[in-house]
């Protein structure tokens, strides 16, 4: 296969957004991005427009660059990518993941996939335009940002509350989704109109401290835990079909009897037991208010019994779920236990956007044309992105990037903040043309 020269120029970009290294630890120290800032501004600089500089803390920088409209009246569309990656543990994988390594096609990295291809790709579409002498009426932005792997904190979130007027759009595009999906009639692109929100929780587990050579009817705070967390994790609430699962699975094609089965509340979860795992794993987070404990301290030396154990436990719920009745639901996980159990919980909404927009239009005309047989399918991000800012902020914001058939969605879902994380050439040429076909389509 002969490889087109913007694939290289896009592989060149992601190979050194890989090397850049802007791991986000979660502290305000970490990640770094000021680093691939300024491999951006440099990249983008040969266009002669002007770019804007966001620095909240030192190091934790942030860019934008814009193609102004000539129609006030016109919409904005965004193009925003992360530039931070999550930390790597070296020994899982079969490479160096800061290498950028460039082989039979394929690049490797951390964030190849999440998501500085997208990042990548976002920028080399936005030069090529803006080389082309592209004039739109509406304006087309383009937005690298610091911290989503740690909330938007000095990213996205700051730049919606302080820099509205720079960064405002009436639409986003931004991480994930466009792996395909085979079905019976060809296949379908996932865009995600929407995420779950978190409620992440605290559990301060209670007993009495006392001496650890007696512990015949203690009151062991460890002992409590270890039931909390068994009962946390066999809790099963009742299957929600909201309105973005249910044309997901209709627009589909999945034999009648597996749609009818993930559209029924009582069925879906045997169905989630029998997919594939990665499918299952999916399906049952988008219909499921989901538990997951995650860390546990407790204990302070070997001959005390612990009077306090701190469990935490990401629990995510589905849109239109309110703090309250996440709250409710475990609860009724605890059962009997709750009465020693404090709970403190951060509530961070789901947000959506509709699937009927001319967004949703100008992608589905878009990839009509790239994709053989494809069709757009809606579906429900489980993680968070940056979308969540602006779709609070009045936003249209999906999901959405394409991904060639040599990425197979097992491989995909794995590869999210894991091993050996890699990205075609093709998959990245397919993005980047996308990108310029819909700025094309929605702007002019
Ligand atoms: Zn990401």
């Amino acid at each position: 296969m002969s490889v087109p020269d913007y694939d290289l120029e896009a592989v060149d970009l992601l190979q050194q957004l890989i090397r850049n290294a802007c791991v986000n630890q979660g502290t305000v120290e970490s990640g770094h991005e000021v680093r691939s800032v300024d491999l951006l501004e440099q990249y983008l600089g040969t266009t002669g427009l002007e770019l804007e500089r966001f620095e909240p803390q030192p190091g934790r920088a942030s860019l934008l660059a814009r193609i102004e409209g000539t129609d006030p009246t016109a919409p904005t569309l965004l193009l925003m990518g992360h530039t931070d990656v999550v930390p790597v543990n070296p020994d899982g994988w079969s490479r160096d993941p800061f290498s950028g390594d460039f082989e039979d096609g394929v690049v490797w990295g951390r964030g190849a996939i999440d998501m500085l291809n997208i990042t990548a790709s976002q920028a080399v579409a936005f030069r090529r335009l803006a080389e082309s002498g592209f004039k739109p009426r509406g304006t087309l932005a383009y937005l690298a940002v610091a911290d989503e792997e740690a909330l938007g904190t000095w990213g996205a979130h700051w730049l919606v509350d302080h820099e509205w007027d720079f960064v405002s759009a009436d639409y986003v595009l931004t991480e994930t989704g466009g792996f395909q999906l085979p079905s019976p009639g060809g296949p379908r692109l996932p865009v995600m109109v929407g995420e779950k929100g978190t409620y992440w929780t605290k559990l301060h587990v209670h007993g009495t401290p006392g001496h650890g050579s007696q512990p015949h009817r203690t009151d062991n705070a460890l002992v409590k835990a270890a039931e909390v967390v068994l009962r946390i994790d066999r809790y099963r609430p009742q299957a929600q079909i909201g309105e973005v699962w249910r044309r997901h699975v209709e627009a589909m094609d999945y034999p009648a009897e597996l749609r009818e089965a993930f559209l029924d509340p009582d069925h879906i979860r045997a169905i989630c037991d029998e997919l594939p795992i990665g499918l299952g794993r999916l399906a049952y987070s988008c219909t499921h208010t989901t538990f997951a404990p995650t860390v546990a301290h407790g204990g302070t030396k070997t001959n005390v019994i612990p009077d306090h154990v701190e469990l935490e436990v990401d629990i995510r719920t589905l849109p239109g779920q309110t703090g309250d009745e996440a709250r409710a639901l475990l609860l009724d996980a605890l059962g009997d236990l709750a009465d020693y159990v404090d709970i403190e919980s951060n509530d961070d909404g789901s947000t959506e956007s509709p699937i009927d927009t001319p967004m949703w239009d100008a992608l589905s005309r878009v990839t009509a044309r790239m994709v053989k047989d494809s069709a757009l399918v809606p579906f429900l991000m489980v993680g968070g992105t940056d979308n969540r800012f602006f779709r609070r902020a009045g936003s249209v914001g999906y999901g959405f990037a394409l991904f060639s058939e040599r990425l197979a969605f097992e491989d995909f879902s794995s590869m999210f903040h894991g091993n050996d994380e890699r990205v075609d050439a093709e998959s990245l040429g397919l993005t980047e043309q996308l990108w310029r076909a819909v700025a094309e389509e929605m702007l002019t």
